[in-house]
């Protein structure tokens, strides 16, 4: 079986701050892996790598046995066209941070939208889609909702309805509910779990271990730039081999 994500080897720099040191990691279909690590270790990077938002610059990066941003011919790579790319990006889904919804649209346009504008679907299919997506997550009396009307929790599981519209086969997760109010974190780690129990191919980097002890069949902790280790959740989060990892769990738990 191909893994759907495949980084061999990968560097990023920002300048002259090389941000990924050689990342090794490896993610199959159906699978959840979680990201933790210190600020600044890269997780975001990584994510943002697997998800066309930066480019690598060494190493070799596959996307479901696709190369990530370059087309090989022979020996030699060639970067591809922003069309291109675009192809690849439409079967991955990515939730932030901040949920970034478009403010001037309903809960059930903001769902309606990539699969309109992106795949064109007729409106009719798109709503329908989008009224269900809604129900998944537990929102369906609030179509008609605008994010302003809407808690934090609730606007973070429309982006996740919105980013399952255009039925990814990769959902990529960037700590999202570190801006949450506690209370309202449950809601949208219970929406993931059920997407993970459901089949979906996830990447979630987060600070929720019981989360990550839970859900994940793979955690990797991430360090200035490299993967120091990675293993079952109750591996690494249990019984850590690494001393930074040590050090980290012990501020984090
Ligand atoms: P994490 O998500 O683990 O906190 P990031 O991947 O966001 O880490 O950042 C890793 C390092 O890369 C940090 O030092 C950050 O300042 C730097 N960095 C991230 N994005 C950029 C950018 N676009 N330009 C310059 N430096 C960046
Ligand atoms: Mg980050």
């Amino acid at each position: 079986m191909t893994p759907i994500v495949q980084a061999q080897g990968i560097h990023k720099s920002f300048g002259r701050l090389e941000v990924l040191k050689g990342i090794d990691f490896e993610v199959n279909e159906r699978e959840v892996a979680c990201l933790i690590g210190p600020s600044g270790s890269g997780k975001s990077t990584l994510l943002r790598c697997i998800n066309h938002l930066e480019k690598i610059n060494a190493g070799r990066l596959y996307v479901d046995g696709q190369l990530v941003g370059y087309r090989q011919r022979g020996d030699k790579l060639y970067e591809m066209r922003d069309r291109e790319i675009a192809v690849q990006r439409k079967d991955i889904g990515m939730v932030f941070q901040r949920f970034n919804l478009f403010p001037h649209m309903t809960a059930l346009e903001n769902v309606m939208e990539a699969p309109v504008q992106v795949r064109r679907e007729s409106r009719t299919a798109a709503r329908e889609w989008a009224r269900e997506l809604l129900d998944r997550v537990g929102l369906a009396d609030k179509e008609k909702s605008y994010p302003a009307q809407l808690s934090g929790g609730q606007q973070q599981r429309v982006a996740i309805a919105r980013a399952l519209a255009m039925r990814p086969k990769l959902m990529l997760f960037d700590e999202p509910t570190s801006a949450l109010d506690p209370e309202l974190v449950g809601e949208v780690l219970g929406v993931m779990r059920r997407l993970a129990a459901d089949g979906m191919t996830m990447i979630v980097v987060t600070h929720e271990m019981q989360f990550a002890r839970e859900v994940a069949d793979k955690v990797a902790f991430m360090d200035d730039g490299v993967v120091v280790e990675e293993g079952r959740p109750d591996q690494v989060i249990v019984e850590p081999r690494h001393e930074r990892t040590r050090e980290f769990l012990a501020r984090v738990l």
